[in-house]
């Protein structure tokens, strides 16, 4: 039986907000506006996820997904110097693929799992999970399909959660809410309907504070407590 790591976010904070940080063998969903700080909590965790677990990390490698093209290395090197590791050294940890359509996205999957029956990873980042979809499945007749291409993409997520015990941490985009009406005061949310609200174990609102201070909201998670917690967006990372 596999016991779930959990994998500190930087921030003191946002990990006891998570009770512990992020979780291996189920899918942790951020969602939020743009600059919300989705794409600097995957960077940190592509270092925090290499620290040893007496130092709540996971003492494994990293494999990173992008399909925005979002993702900047030379910002691993201060995130990577402020938990005192070797920045070259966590780097070569960090399997790295841009994804262009959906059906790349699902494939580099199945060449990820091969991978991860060979080496020790930990993490597994999709940022963002949606982005493509959106794109390649664009018409309103299409709907129903995106839907179910969606679903096969997150139960192979979940699968490489459970079989690896690896964390899984999707993003995902807000978008309006046509239901909500005008009395209804933030018309927002996640995109991906009830197929990514079922395929997400942990999902996590994330919106702009005061400057570089963002707030994580608890959206939905079984076994958490409802509640925010503040955080910063700084040159090392997420922080306190
Ligand atoms: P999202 O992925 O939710 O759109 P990001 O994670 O890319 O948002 O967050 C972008 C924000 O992170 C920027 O607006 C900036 O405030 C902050 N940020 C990015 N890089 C740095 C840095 N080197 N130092 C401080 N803050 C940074
Ligand atoms: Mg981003």
């Amino acid at each position: 039986r596999k016991s779930v790591v959990r994998i500190t976010t930087g921030s003191q904070a946002l990990d006891e907000l998570l009770g512990g940080g992020i979780e291996t063998l189920c899918i942790t969903e951020a969602f939020g506006e743009f600059r919300s700080g989705k794409t600097q909590l995957a960077h940190t965790l592509c270092v925090s996820t290499q620290l040893p677990i007496h130092m709540h990390g996971g003492n494994g490698k990293v494999a990173y997904i992008d399909t925005e093209g979002t993702f900047r290395p030379e910002r691993i090197v201060p995130i990577a110097e402020r938990f005192g590791m070797d920045a070259n050294a966590v780097l070569d940890n960090i399997i790295y693929a841009r994804a262009y359509t959906y059906e790349h996205q699902y494939n580099l999957l199945l060449g990820l799992a091969a991978k991860m029956a060979e080496e020790p990873f930990k993490l597994l980042i999709v940022d963002s999970v949606i982005a493509l979809f959106r794109v390649d499945f664009s018409g309103r007749g299409e709907l129903a399909e995106r839907q179910q291409k969606l679903a096969q993409m997150l139960s192979r997520l979940t699968k490489i959660a459970e079989e690896f015990n690896v964390a899984v941490y999707i993003t995902n985009q807000v978008i309006a809410d046509p239901g909500g009406g005008m009395f209804i005061t933030d018309p927002k949310k996640p995109a991906g309907g009830h197929v990514l609200a079922h395929a997400a174990t942990i999902r996590l609102m994330l919106r702009k504070g005061k400057g570089e201070q963002r707030v994580c909201k608890i959206f939905d998670a079984p076994n958490l407590p409802e509640g925010e917690a503040v955080f910063q967006v700084t040159s090392g990372g997420i922080m306190d």
